[in-house]
């Protein structure tokens, strides 16, 4: 099969478009055959390294994916050759306590992402265990399905079950381009809560508006903690979505009301943070970090997409071969919503 492969940490020049051994399914696994996969910041952020990372190369990143089942190792029931799927990055045994009581997002057997700790979706075809996948209704679009999954199941774990957001709360979501905020704006307007978005221009905030956004507010123009102090009436919001980490944590932390909650599950501009540990304690703060989410909840996230109420925003579908240009398009933070790839 072709993937798209790296054999060393780099840039996007380091990605090659080149035939790799197509993955056989092992006893409880499914093979399918991916018609759409879709980038994320994680994909980046493997491809550079960290200290410590440890792949096996060549390594293949992609954690979001749809496509045919083709083949079923033993032992595998409930899915037909031919059946259209969707992909669950969260990776899981499916046996241990974590996993048997609902929580196999905390796994500590075989816990972790697709695409980091396992091969991921950016190639023709990827073997899975039964569990990761998830039935698609008839006629619903691959590309559509793959550029919601993570985003979509990230945003609800972290906002819902994590979170707790109850209706008439405030949420403000830093920053109105990337993946996750364009879902973290849904869901938070689907459960009645009032959204305030800070975004880095006037286009950008048109399109969060469109997906429900009540408050824009323009970084470039104005100073955002100052605007969000004003128009809270000095008493900040419940809730704070942050995701860029170094450079907006502390404004974040300033910009929460008494008892508020700030959510996390990436830090786009660095996790070296430097913050005032008073604003926690002082202001009865509580930080909530989370990545992807359970079981559950991409079986209640995904149903909402299926059925409408949730979508993925989609910036642009592209070659799977042109997986190097999209990463650079990201990197630059030049797309609103989700870049897609199809083999
Ligand atoms: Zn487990």
């Amino acid at each position: 099969m072709k993937a798209i492969l790296f054999h060393e940490h780099g840039g996007p020049e380091v990605l090659q478009y080149a035939e790799f051994d197509t993955p056989m399914p092992a006893p409880g696994e499914v093979q399918i055959q991916i018609k759409a996969a879709a980038l994320n910041r994680l994909d980046l952020w493997v491809r550079d390294g960290w200290p410590g990372i440890k792949l096996e190369y060549p390594h293949i990143t992609g954690a979001d994916g749809a496509g045919i089942v083709t083949a079923l190792g033993d032992g595998v029931t409930g899915f037909a050759i031919g059946a259209r799927v969707v992909i669950n990055g969260t990776l899981s045994c499916g046996l241990c306590e974590d996993c048997t009581t609902g929580h196999d997002n905390l796994c500590r057997v075989r816990g972790g992402v697709l695409g980091e700790h396992r091969r991921g979706t950016l190639a023709e075809f990827i073997s899975l265990p039964a569990h990761n996948f998830l039935k698609l209704p008839d006629g619903f679009p691959f590309e559509d399905a793959a550029a919601a999954s993570l985003v979509l199941l990230t945003a609800w774990h972290s906002l819902m079950t994590r979170g707790g957001l109850k209706a008439g709360e405030s949420v403000l979501v830093i920053g109105a381009g990337g993946g996750v905020n364009t879902a973290s704006i849904q869901i938070a307007k689907q459960a009645g809560a009032k959204v305030y978005v800070v975004g880095s221009s006037d286009d950008k905030l048109d399109k969060a508006k469109a997906l429900g956004a009540d408050v824009l507010i323009n970084r470039t123009k104005d100073d955002w903690g100052k605007a969000v102090f004003a128009l809270t009436e000095k008493g900040g919001v419940d809730v704070v979505v942050d995701n860029v980490g170094q450079e907006t944590w502390p404004t974040s932390l300033r910009s929460l009301k008494r008892g508020g909650r700030m959510l996390v599950v990436g830090n786009s501009s660095g996790y070296n943070i430097a913050m005032d540990s008073r604003q926690i304690f002082g202001k009865h703060l509580s930080i909530i970090g989370s990545t992807m989410g359970t079981r559950a909840d991409f079986k209640t996230v995904m149903g909402l997409v299926f059925s409408g109420k949730l979508r993925a925003v989609i910036d642009q579908v592209m070659p799977l071969a042109d997986a190097a240009k999209a990463e650079t398009m990201l990197e630059k933070n030049e797309v609103f919503g989700k870049l897609v790839l199809t083999p």
